[in-house]
């Protein structure tokens, strides 16, 4: 793996590309990521892709609850997703939170 000095951007590769997709920095511009450095890359892809799908799941959870509420068949059901709504937002927002120190911390 290969880092663009310039803005960060990771490339996969034996070799350094020609240029940064991202930025358009030349090839000498990128710096050869240790074997370290390259398996906590790994291991924070898949963490923030896990991240990723737990926030989709609580958008579907979401959706599920307002149609709950919306159909009010009984006080239960409406406190049942109520709750649900609540947590999903909570949890939604606590993944992305921790995806954010992620980035902060170079884990992304
Ligand atoms: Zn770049």
């Amino acid at each position: 793996m290969w880092k663009c000095s310039v803005c960060g951007y990771i490339h996969s590769g034996a070799e350094a590309p020609e240029k940064c997709p991202k930025c358009g920095a030349t090839a000498d511009k990128f710096v050869k990521l240790t074997e370290e450095q390259e398996a906590l890359i790994t291991k924070s892809i898949r963490t923030n892709d896990l991240h990723m799908e737990l926030c989709q799941l609580m958008e579907s959870v979401v959706m599920i609850a307002e149609e709950g509420i919306e159909i009010n068949l009984d006080p239960g059901c409406i406190v049942t997703f109520k709750k649900a709504l609540q947590e999903a937002e909570i949890i939604k927002n606590i993944a992305k939170a921790e995806m954010a120190t992620h980035v902060a911390k170079g884990k992304w």
